[in-house]
């Protein structure tokens, strides 16, 4: 007899980003889904990794993480948010920000906490908070802003709320939190034992002059807050699965009480690598400009089109509207997006646990103008 799994996530399935990427694989289109550039990264930082691994940084390093990167990054944080961060308390070197956002939640929550999740939420959220036995406790963004409803998050914040999970610049949406959304968040968990898990993984990419709320800027936040981050956005190398956290000393204890024996420690050449490279400011400075420009190109083409445009400040991502389209569901609008007209999407029903359906697309724009112009092309036809 076989053994059986009692599934501890019994309702979850492939995430989205693969199927759509198969999908895409599998039909040649273009893939504007899953959220990757395809221009190229640094020469000098791939340059790096090369020089690291010939000068022999090849064996583990801290499991924390290269000493010299966590130091290189307090500065850059202390730097940009006008913080106080230990490097050697307070910082930890992750396989990317997904294991980041995991390793916070299993590190504090117990079974029957309550977790406030903002949808449309990025789609690991939910099944990190189950599989630790807690409870999501859903939050609807308003539509089309993506904004918090702020009364009704006090209405459903109960002794048993343990954490809020926030995400700025959002994905899906690209809606940014404001100074007031701050000052609300600030209201509802003074005095209380709620913790904040913010995913800042992409902080550099926010448009139109606004300023990236981080809860490092606000140290009565930054107290009860795991902050997650991935060199994946910031350097154009997704495929490198590196990030880390920030967090403050009580809390970060127990997030590497979790980290050492799941991960223990990340691979050292890289992590040389971005020590070196971390310096050069100008390569995060820039870069809220250099997708700023591609939004605005894409928009400019998608302007041709019968898709509707909803703001996005921030990410990699732009939501359409193809309500004066069809009225086909999302995902097979999707689908069929893809196989007819070969452009991948996401549907951004998928990131509602309860499929919630308002004919809204996802386009990645951080893509070569040459392959946004290709794919407005064929959207055209639509
Ligand atoms: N959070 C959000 C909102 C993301 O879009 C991503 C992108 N994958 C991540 C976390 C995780 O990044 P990483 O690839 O470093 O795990
Ligand atoms: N963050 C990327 C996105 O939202 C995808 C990451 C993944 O495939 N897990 O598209």
């Amino acid at each position: 007899m076989t053994p059986f799994i009692k599934s501890k996530l019994p309702n979850v399935g492939t995430t989205i980003f693969t199927v759509m990427s198969s999908l895409a694989l599998e039909n040649k289109a273009i893939n504007l889904g899953q959220g990757f550039p395809d221009y190229p990264m640094s020469a000098e930082l791939i340059a790096l990794v090369g020089q690291a691994m010939n000068n022999g940084h090849n064996q583990y390093v801290h499991m924390n993480g290269l000493p010299l990167l966590r130091q290189r990054l307090a500065d850059k944080i202390n730097g940009l948010y006008d913080a106080q961060i230990d490097p050697e308390t307070s910082i930890t070197i992750t396989p990317g920000g997904t294991y980041a956002i995991y390793t916070a939640l299993t590190g504090v929550l117990q079974p029957g906490d309550e977790v406030i999740v903002f949808e449309p939420a990025y789609d690991s959220y939910i099944p990190n908070v189950e599989i630790n036995g807690a409870i999501p406790v859903l939050i609807q963004l308003t539509y089309p802003e993506y904004k918090i409803n702020w009364d009704l998050v006090k209405q459903r914040v109960s002794p048993k709320t343990r954490m809020i999970m926030l995400n700025t610049p959002h994905n899906p949406t690209g809606s940014v939190l404001s100074a007031d959304d701050i000052e609300q968040l600030r209201h509802i968990v003074k005095d209380t034992r709620i913790f904040i898990l913010c995913d800042e993984v992409y902080e550099h990419l926010i448009f139109d002059g606004l300023k990236h709320e981080s809860m490092l800027r606000y140290p009565e936040l930054f107290e009860r807050s795991f902050v997650c981050f991935s060199f994946g956005k910031v350097y154009h190398c997704t495929g490198w699965k590196l990030g880390y956290c920030v967090a403050p000393a009580n809390l970060m204890k127990e997030f590497r009480k979790v980290h050492q024996f799941n991960c223990f420690t990340c691979n050292s050449p890289f992590q040389f690598a971005l020590a070196e490279f971390l310096p050069k400011q100008e390569n995060y400075l820039q870069l809220g400009f250099f997708l700023q420009q591609k939004r605005d190109y894409f928009d400019s083409l998608m302007a041709q089109t019968k898709f509707r445009v909803i703001p996005s400040y921030g990410s990699y991502f732009q939501l359409y509207s193809y309500a004066a389209i069809s009225d086909e569901t999302e995902r097979d609008f999707a689908i069929r997006l893809t196989k007819e007209y070969g452009v991948a999407t996401i549907p951004v029903s998928a990131f509602y646990k309860n499929g919630q359906d308002n004919k809204v697309l996802r386009f990645c724009f951080s893509k070569k103008e040459s392959t946004l112009l290709e794919a407005v092309n064929r959207l055209m036809k639509v």
